[in-house]
């Protein structure tokens, strides 16, 4: 979650920050209190900035973009944040949406909340009483305000523009406007997508596994070489040329299950998100997921591995082959061995990179499909759950 909090001063901004950081787990970003650090630890930037902040006018922008920049690219930041009082001018806004870019990122919304003038004044000259702040008294509140009303108002019109701003209402009392945020943000929340990388050796169950989930949990199924498959029935461009690959017993390149996979990701509508079988089989193309999956401003959620021991997933895969429904890859031991050699050499080192980088959820395959099913199940809900 990356979110913006704005509001005249005095809206509640503070408040509300704490409590929504606390709720979600995210780190708060307030210029106001860096740059209130700086001044108590007597930094030159602080000695720079107090006069400015005496005064009730804006600290330049320069100043602040240094402080957030170095801010935005520390560790507990890389799930997201909140700022309060930033971007609080036009200039801010276009150097936070380059920042953005360069974190190959975006925000989610913007929060304003709103409160008329007259409310302001009242409740910072109260605060005033208290903070202990030398910009609460009643000539400098008017500047701030002023620099409110010319320097921030478009920042919020930058984002109405970009189709992410929200409007609180600042007057409604604190309890009331929690409920309103955290309502806007778990909306939020619902709108990213849950993809789920399905791992575990051929023979695993990953197939019919992957297929039933998808069902249960409202998820676009994406299984690579069924969609070859598909492709080469329906005799399309890309059938041919995958049939003419096959004829030379030559790989199908990763330009074309990219191309397929981009189509199914841009043509699915109402997804609760994608459960991918087969795909990323190499290092190399988990590396492609990645990027396909940034470009529709979405992640990885979970990674899930089927777990079989080999003399069972070999008694399996010789039974599928003396089914009818048999695959052409699975006629002979000889297809089999290279196939459970292909994934021992090329995705297990992808499933222990994603270990490493995100964890694997491991699932015990053996037994009837219905145990396996509610293991793999138990954990995505699990995984469902903690993303909303
Ligand atoms: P706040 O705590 O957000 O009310 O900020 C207090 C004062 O710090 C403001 O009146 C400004 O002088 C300065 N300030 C805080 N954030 C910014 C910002 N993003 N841009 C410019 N000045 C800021």
């Amino acid at each position: 979650m990356r979110l913006i909090l704005l509001g005249p001063p005095g809206a509640g901004k503070g408040t509300q920050a704490t409590f929504i950081c606390r709720r979600f787990g995210i780190p708060q970003i307030s210029t106001g209190d860096m740059l209130r650090a700086a001044v108590k630890a007597g930094t030159p930037l602080g000695l720079e900035a107090k006069k400015v902040m005496d005064s009730g006018a804006l600290v330049g922008d320069d100043i602040i973009i240094g402080l957030v920049k170095e801010r935005i690219t520390q560790p507990d930041c890389a799930n997201g944040f909140l700022f309060d009082g930033f971007p609080r001018t036009y200039i801010q806004a276009y150097i936070l949406e380059g920042l953005m870019l360069k974190l190959h990122t975006s925000l989610n919304c913007l929060i304003s909340l709103s409160v008329p003038e007259e409310e302001s004044v009242r409740r910072l000259m109260n605060r005033g009483m208290t903070s202990g702040r030398s910009d609460d008294n009643e000539s400098v509140i008017r500047n701030r305000l002023k620099e409110y009303n010319q320097k921030t108002l478009p920042v919020l019109q930058f984002y109405r523009d970009k189709g992410i701003y929200v409007e609180v209402d600042g007057t409604v009392g604190i309890e009331a406007v929690h409920r309103k945020i955290t309502e806007i943000i778990r909306n939020e929340l619902g709108k990213r997508l849950f993809n789920v990388v399905l791992f575990g050796y051929p023979g695993s169950g990953r197939g019919s596994q992957g297929k039933a989930l998808a069902r249960k949990f409202g998820l676009e199924y994406v299984a690579t070489g069924a969609m070859l498959e598909e492709e080469i029935k329906s005799a399309t461009e890309t059938g041919k040329r995958i049939t003419a690959l096959y004829d030379e017993g030559q790989l199908v390149p990763d330009e074309i299950v990219v191309q397929l996979i981009e189509k199914k990701l841009a043509t699915s509508k109402d997804v609760k998100g994608f459960i991918f079988k087969g795909f990323p089989r190499t290092l190399v193309q988990s590396y492609i997921l990645d990027g396909l999956l940034q470009k529709h401003g979405s992640a990885i959620s979970q990674i899930v591995e089927i777990e079989v021991p080999t003399l069972e997933l070999i008694r399996r895969l010789d039974e599928r082959s003396k089914t009818a429904g048999c695959m052409p890859y699975d006629t002979s031991t000889s297809k089999i061995v290279k196939r459970l050699h292909e994934h021992e050499t090329k995705t297990v080192p992808v499933i222990a990179k994603y270990n490493q980088l995100h964890g694997v959820l491991k699932i015990d395959g053996v037994g009837t499909f219905d145990e396996v099913f509610a293991r793999i199940a138990t954990g995505i809900e699990e995984g469902f759950k903690s993303m909303r």
